[in-house]
């Protein structure tokens, strides 16, 4: 009968606990071995909640004590030459470093790469290769947990990230060279892994070629196959795991690999099933990822079942149920939660939760009985309908949305005659990004009013003063256009999401972003909308402390679609005009309070492509369509500024002009300006404002080299068309090296006023 699995489980713990325990082991507050003692009970938890949920063959491997890509580094021996050790050893504190630039012990040298994998929001380590590159089995964790794993009686099937994928998710460490000539040097080391693992008696070894769901050129194919030839025949059995999309154009590809099996993510890849079926000979395994591994959702197990009842018929022992990808981008345990309503609690499952659902199907099956998954699906049917997730009014207001309503009044060369007039503002206006740093005593008002220990009025005082206090020191450093420091947002969305209908919020609903980085994704269950103003209170505020402009603040509808856990019963350019609708009644109520400047942050914007190129114009073209509802309801005096960080502008460039916000803020300063050339390329029509710092560091930057970026800058957009910032917000900063930073960028503007 069908076998239940999984790709991956959360590897950070119930409650966090391996991101405590690494974090107390950098500082050296947790020994090495009581470090690895940590690790291995997460290891044993993790697998007895998935054998406890039902999952028959657990996954092993999926554990990372950074990030599973770097421990497929240190397995490979792929060491970049700055952090190997003189004993060559490959230790520990070899992947910290590499992960962070430092560890306890050894050389404090820059951290590798980090990037976002595929189209989720985790990070991973940039595997660093060289032309000459060789490979050694070196880190042998893997083999330990397999180890482990048994002991404690389960079945497992350990997960490699593939070579394929491995060697497309890495960059040449210098010259740059074809990295698919590396093949034949990694896969020895490859079929060393499967053997040894062979040997510990292991049937299935999961491969996860991740890259089938791009689109891939011939070389990457011809790869995969060869792959697949080499890695067949080591005595374990092979199944190839594909997720994120669909790689339906690869089929007849898939079809002829070596292997044993091929899973299929049927939630992203909207397959016909039957088709798959087709695809794969009877006697290899056909592995179904029907439950989302991405979302919180409770499954549509009834949907699920009827799509699958027929294969399931036909091929038996062939047929393998799983999450649609590895769990590790959604929570661990929905039982914690013990503070959400019973009612929104019913509609959710988590990845212990999304086990039992799988064990549930395979019941029906066995029973062939559909009726036995009723009441559990009941909570999801009754969500579709719920009053409390439908808003009439919000429905029908994105209902009749037109062109228009994503449209300004007048073209950009029209507003910013009207804006430079009323704002009068210098050549290079200096400004800020919003969040001015976030001291402990306002994470500790925060605190303790969220505990009600503080009423709102003292709450509301103690942030008055923040306010007071940025406002102030913005004006000794005569900035030009100020901000009020965003000293209330404990963050950009989880803000917002607040003080709007249809989110929620999880006590425990952490997922890993990179390292020992959580985050905690808001929940969007139901339609959005905004009962009363967000901002208004708190900028005004702050306008009246100064004669100076005030720049209001908000996070845009497509970075709040894409940092939260979506609602998978409405498409996502609905989800994001709902957004948008509500902060453009936010924008308008803050021009009629007087704010004449209004930036509205996308720094999610690029997150959102689709992995398959051929699908991004039609994201891009809704998601600036949101974005514009949401600046769009103002008058053309009112100047709507947004930013963006760490994005690569060249495939987004025309995108980033259809948004046409007055002013874009962007990060540069780390690539010394070179991120404008898509700006001056594209001949971008409005105003920018590119970083002239880095705040991730606290370095001071000096005056000189501030004026050497912004003449770089001039050389590339015209000068009535700049601004001068920093690269993102402040908050991680202190307020010493900020105020320092700040001046020597509205010293270096002034001389440059006066060069220019
Ligand atoms: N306004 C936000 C801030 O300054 C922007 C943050 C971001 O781009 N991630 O903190
Ligand atoms: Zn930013």
């Amino acid at each position: 009968m069908t076998q239940i699995h999984n790709l991956g489980f959360p590897r950070i713990g119930k409650k966090r606990e391996l991101k405590f325990a690494i974090e107390a082991y950098w500082v050296g507050k947790l020994t090495h071995s009581e470090l690895v003692e940590k690790g291995r009970e997460i290891r044993a938890q993790n697998w007895q909640l998935q054998a406890q949920a039902g999952v028959e063959l657990l996954p092993v491997g999926d554990f990372a004590w950074y990030d599973h890509v770097l421990s497929t580094s240190l397995l490979l021996g792929a060491v970049p030459e700055r952090h190997r050790s003189q004993s060559g050893e490959i230790n520990l504190d070899t992947l910290f470093r590499i992960g962070r630039g430092k560890a306890p012990t050894g050389c404090a040298c820059a951290a590798s790469e980090m990037t976002k994998w595929f189209n989720t929001n985790y990070h991973y380590i940039v595997p660093e290769l060289e032309q000459d590159q060789t490979f050694t089995l070196a880190w042998f964790e893997l083999f330990e947990h397999v180890r482990e794993a048994q002991a404690l009686g389960h079945q497992v099937k350990p997960v490699l990230v593939g070579p394929v994928t491995y060697l497309h998710l890495s960059k040449c460490a210098k010259e740059p060279f074809d990295k698919l000539s590396l093949l034949e040097r990694i896969l020895p080391v490859y079929q060393q892994v499967l053997r040894q693992l062979a040997e510990l008696g292991v049937e299935w070894v999961q491969i996860d070629e991740p890259v089938l769901a791009l689109e891939i050129n011939d070389d990457y194919r011809e790869a995969l196959k060869t792959s697949f030839n080499h890695l067949s025949g080591q005595g374990v059995k092979l199944l190839l795991a594909t997720y994120f999309d669909s790689v339906s154009d690869y089929l007849s590809d898939v079809s002829t690999y070596q292997v044993d099996g091929v899973h299929f993510d049927c939630v992203a890849g909207q397959y016909d099933i039957a088709q798959l079926d087709e695809a794969l000979r009877p006697e290899q395994v056909l592995s179904l990822g029907v439950i989302n591994g991405r979302n919180i959702w409770r499954a549509d197990l009834q949907t699920v079942y009827t799509n699958i009842r027929d294969v399931a018929d036909k091929r038996k022992e062939q047929l393998w149920l799983a999450p649609s990808c590895s769990l590790l981008h959604t929570p661990v345990d929905l039982e914690q939660e013990t503070k959400l309503d019973s009612e929104l609690r019913s509609w959710l499952a988590f990845a212990t939760q999304k086990g039992q659902e799988l064990a549930l199907l395979k019941q029906a099956l066995i029973q062939q009985d559909e009726s036995i998954l009723e009441a559990y699906c009941a909570p999801v049917k009754a969500r579709l309908t719920s009053s409390r997730v439908n808003n009439q009014a919000v429905q029908q207001r994105v209902a009749s949305l037109t062109a228009r309503d994503g449209q300004r009044n007048n073209e950009f060369v029209k507003r910013i005659q009207s804006q430079q007039q009323s704002l009068s503002l210098p050549l290079l206006p200096t400004t800020t990004i919003g969040s001015f740093p976030q001291t402990k005593a306002i994470r500790a008002a925060r605190r303790d009013f969220k505990a009600g220990n503080l009423s709102f009025e003292q709450y509301q005082a103690q942030m008055e003063a923040e306010i007071r206090y940025a406002v102030e020191e913005q004006e000794a450093l005569d900035l030009d256009v100020l901000v009020h420091g965003e000293a209330e947002r404990n963050d950009m969305v989880e803000y917002f999401g607040e003080l709007l209908e249809g989110f929620a919020f999880t006590q425990f609903g952490w997922v890993q972003s990179y390292g020992s980085r959580c985050v905690k994704p808001p929940v969007i269950w139901g339609d959005v909308s905004r009962h009363k103003a967000m901002t208004v209170a708190w900028t005004k505020y702050a306008q009246s402390l100064t004669e100076k402009k005030m720049k209001g603040m908000l996070t845009g509808p497509v970075t709040i679609l894409f940092w939260s856990f979506v609602r998978d019963d409405l498409d996502k350019p609905s989800i994001a005009n709902q957004i948008a609708l509500a902060l453009r009644d936010e924008v308008v109520d803050l021009q009629n309070a007087g704010i004449d400047i209004i930036q509205i942050d996308e720094p999610a914007f690029r997150e959102g492509m689709p992995l398959k190129a051929s699908q991004w114009q039609n994201y891009l073209d809704w998601a600036a369509y949101a974005f514009r509802v949401s600046a769009s309801g103002v008058e053309d005096k009112t100047q709507i500024h947004t930013h963006m960080c760490y994005a690569e502008f060249n495939d987004i460039i025309a995108a980033i002009a259809d948004m046409d916000a007055d002013v874009i803020t962007i990060e540069t300063s780390r690539s010394n300006m070179e991120l404008l050339a898509a700006f001056e390329n594209f001949d971008y029509p409005n105003d920018i404002g590119p970083g002239v710092y880095d705040i991730h560091s606290p370095n001071v930057p000096e005056v000189d080299w501030i004026k050497a970026l912004i003449h770089k800058a001039a050389q590339k957009i015209p000068v009535q068309r700049l601004w001068v910032n920093p690269d993102c917000g402040l908050k991680t900063r202190a307020w010493e090296e900020t105020r320092q930073a700040l001046a020597n960028m509205v010293r270096a503007t002034k001389e440059l006023r006066k060069e220019l």
